[in-house]
This record gives C-alpha cells, structure tokens and sequence, in this order.
C-alpha cells in the first residue's frame, strides 16, 4: 500500500443497488462515507428488476419508495403457467393488504434504483461517491481497515473505521481477503433479456409470469409501460454464447403465444451460481449483497437477499460508529444473514430454477399452480404469498405470524 491516505469512517465498495443503499442509510444517519465505483458511470445491462411488496417497507424508510413508484410500475398480481398444459392461475397479492400497507411489488430495472439511491445520496454533504475507483487490496486492522482503489487520480489509500465489500459476485474485497466462495455453478445459460413483444395482448401473460416448461421455462414480466418486457430464458452452454441472437427467434416461438413484430432491446447472457463465503465479516470489513451470496435469478432471491442485508446493516453499523453498540452486533447480523441465505434463500431459488425450467413431471406442476391459485382459505393462501418474508431478519417476519 502506498502513502496517500484518504479517511472516512466508511468505505463502500460498489455502486450497485446494494452498495448505494448502504451509503443511504449510513449517510441519512450522519455518517461519513464514501463509495468506490469501478465504473464510469452507472451499467444499465439487464439484471434484476422487481422489487416485492415485503421490502417495500424498508425501502420506504429509506426514503427512496416514492421516487420507484413513480419511476416504475405498480403491479398486484402475478400467474403461473404450465407451458404444455395451459394451466394457469393468476394470483392477486390483495390479501397482502391484511398485513401491509405494501400489497403490490414494484417492476423497475435495478440500474434505475440505483440511479434514485445515488440522487438521495448526493443531498449529503457527508456523502461522496467516487466513480472509475477500481478497488484492488483491502487490509483489516486492529481499529481500522485500508482500502487501496486505482482511481481518476491515480492510486490511492483511504483508512476506514469499516468497509462495506458490495462489489458484486466476482468481489475483490472478497478475493483480497482470501475468502473462499464455495457452492456450484449451474450448467445453463440463461438470458436476460428485454424485449419488445405483446405478451400479455397474444399470451394472456399477467405483468409477472412463471411459465413451467423443461424446454422453454421463462420469467417474464413487463418493465415498464412503453410495451418493454423481461424475458429470461435458459439454454444449454454447450452452446455457443455468440449464437444467442440468432436462436432467440426461434425460442421466443416456441413459447407458442404466436406471430407478432418483436424488437430485442438489449440482452445479458449470464452463468448463475449457489455460492456463499464462510462469513460475511472479517475484523473490519463486511460483506453484503452478492460479494457475500450468489444464487441463480430465479424468484428474484439475489436482489432480496441483497436488500434485506443492507436493510439489517444499516443500524447496527450506525450504532457501533456512535459507539452505542458493541461490534458483535455486527457479528450476529453477519452470522444472521449468512444463515437464512444458507438455510433458505439458496435452496429455495434452486428449487423454483428447477420447477420453472427443468421439471418434467406435468401433473406436479399442475397441482402446484392450481394450489397457488386457490384462494378458497385466505389463510392458506396468504401463507403462500408470504413464504419469502422467512428471509427477513427484521420484523414483521410475516411468514411465521400467518403460518
Ligand atoms: C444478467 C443478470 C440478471 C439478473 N436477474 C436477476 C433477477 O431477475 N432477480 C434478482 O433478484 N436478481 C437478479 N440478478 C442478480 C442481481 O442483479 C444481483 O443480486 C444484484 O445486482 C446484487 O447487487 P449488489 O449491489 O450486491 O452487486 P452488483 O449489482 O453486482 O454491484 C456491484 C458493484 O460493484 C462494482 N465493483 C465491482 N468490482 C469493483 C471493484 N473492484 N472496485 C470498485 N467497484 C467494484 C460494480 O461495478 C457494481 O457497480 C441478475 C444478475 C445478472 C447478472
């Protein structure tokens, strides 16, 4: 590490969604950051896109929910389809409205959120965001952490009372620190990608969609008002990933929703893991979102557990800065996050990875999208819709008060 030396009391690598929530909540409370980004300026590729209604409460306290309602598209309901079959069912979050004041999810790309989180941040005068700051080593001391970033002026050194790695699945914090990120990494590609298509007009699709099939499983849910859709779809590796444009026609076809004009926006082809790290702090750095946790987008587990990390940080960081809480409040979240990641974010992505894409045994799939579309016993079938909430580490936990 060279001699320039920058300070603040918290350094957050990564403007991703995650990362620059963190900076928020951390600078609403008083506190000096500052947040190193590779990036010249914020990547708008395809990636996550919907915000559900049990963390809407939390991005609201962070003041930020106004501006993604506006910015984005309200949406109550959701369907489930079995591709082969047509069975369907569309299912209403009204009953929602017994526990929350949130009954609807929000449909934004995540480029946009953090876009809204960067414009709240910069109202901070104790607030900075660095962009085109590559960080390259993190060290963690006795009372302080350093940081070294290859940034617009060269490389630099800032001391930090603690360090947020937000900095994505391929995290240097996470790699510097010699931390291991152990799990699997699927066999399939999947794609993400937006789209110009009537789905709704020629498919009967709702704005959200699960569509079971174990040659053309799909999410698809519509982005924003312009006719902008989310399609993503999986494939072999095996083939090659510069054909993908060339064999979408044909996909999108065989979804079987019929012949309408089409125009690609843009599109990710992207390898998807399980993995998680052994522990999401280290002396004075922690880890948040996917430096710490990776898992294939199916249910939209990533980004929510991404969230529900930087929501349970805030305060307990805030806390331990002001010297009103002693540190292993940082270990329990630490430990807490990594938990309910382990015991049920990852399992249960994996298992509606294989339910959309993989399974072939058509009268499961039938029997579970006729039971999520029963709503005979509001009880039960509130039950489904807040299954989700288990990853929480804050409460209300709704899932445990309905089930
Ligand atoms: C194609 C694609 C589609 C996805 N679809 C979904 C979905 O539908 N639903 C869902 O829930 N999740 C989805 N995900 C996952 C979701 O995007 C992630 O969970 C989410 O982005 C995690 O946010 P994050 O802030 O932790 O990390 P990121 O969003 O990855 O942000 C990390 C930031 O750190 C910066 N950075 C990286 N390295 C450094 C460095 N060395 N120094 C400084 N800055 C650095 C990056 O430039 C980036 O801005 C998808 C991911 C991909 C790739």
């Amino acid at each position: 590490m060279i001699d320039v030396m920058n300070s603040a009391e918290v350094v957050i690598v990564g403007a991703g969604p995650v990362g620059a929530l963190t900076a928020l909540g951390l600078a609403q409370r008083g506190h000096d950051v500052v947040v190193l980004e590779a990036e010249p300026a914020i990547t708008r590729s395809p990636r996550a896109m919907v915000y559900y209604w049990h963390v809407l409460d939390g991005l609201d306290r962070l003041g930020v929910l106004s501006d993604m309602e506006t910015a984005g598209l309200r949406n109550e309901s959701f369907q489930q389809r079995v591709l082969s079959t047509g069975v369907r069912a569309d299912i209403p979050l009204t009953l929602v409205a017994a526990i929350s004041p949130y009954a609807f999810n929000i449909h934004l790309g995540q480029h946009e959120v953090v876009a809204i989180a960067l414009r709240h941040l910069s109202r901070f005068p104790n607030a900075r965001v660095v962009n085109g700051a590559t960080v390259t080593a993190v060290r963690t001391e006795d009372d302080h952490a350093l940081v070294e970033a290859d940034g617009p002026d060269g490389v630099e050194t800032w001391r930090a009372g603690w360090v947020v790695g937000a900095d994505g699945a391929r995290s240097a914090v996470r790699r510097t620190l010699g931390l291991s990120f152990d799990g699997v990494t699927w066999p399939d590609r999947f794609v993400a990608t937006n789209i110009r298509y009537p789905f709704d007009e020629i498919g009967a699709l709702a704005k959200a969609n699960m569509v079971f099939d174990p040659a053309n499983g799909a999410v698809i849910a519509q982005i924003d008002s312009t006719g902008l859709w989310r399609w993503t779809w999986s494939e072999s590796v095996e083939l090659p990933e510069e054909g993908v444009l060339e064999r979408l026609p044909d996909r999108l076809a065989a979804l079987g929703f019929g012949d309408a004009p089409f125009e690609v926006d843009s599109f990710t082809p992207y390898r998807m893991h399980q993995r998680m790290v052994d522990s999401m702090r280290t002396g004075r750095v922690l880890l948040a979102g996917d430096a710490a946790h990776a898992t294939n987008p199916t249910g939209g587990f990533g980004l929510t557990s991404g969230i529900y990390d930087l929501l349970a940080l805030i305060e307990p960081l805030s806390g331990v800065l002001r010297g009103d809480a002693q540190d292993t409040a940082l270990d329990e979240w630490a430990q807490t996050r990594l938990r309910l990641f382990r015991e049920f974010a990852s399992p249960m992505a994996s298992r509606i990875k294989e339910l959309v894409y993989d399974t072939r045994d058509v009268p499961l799939l039938e029997g579970m999208v006729r039971s999520a579309g029963d709503m005979a016993d509001p009880a039960a079938a509130l039950g489904r819709l807040t299954g989700m909430t288990v990853l929480r580490s804050e409460l209300p936990r709704h899932h445990a008060s309905v089930s």
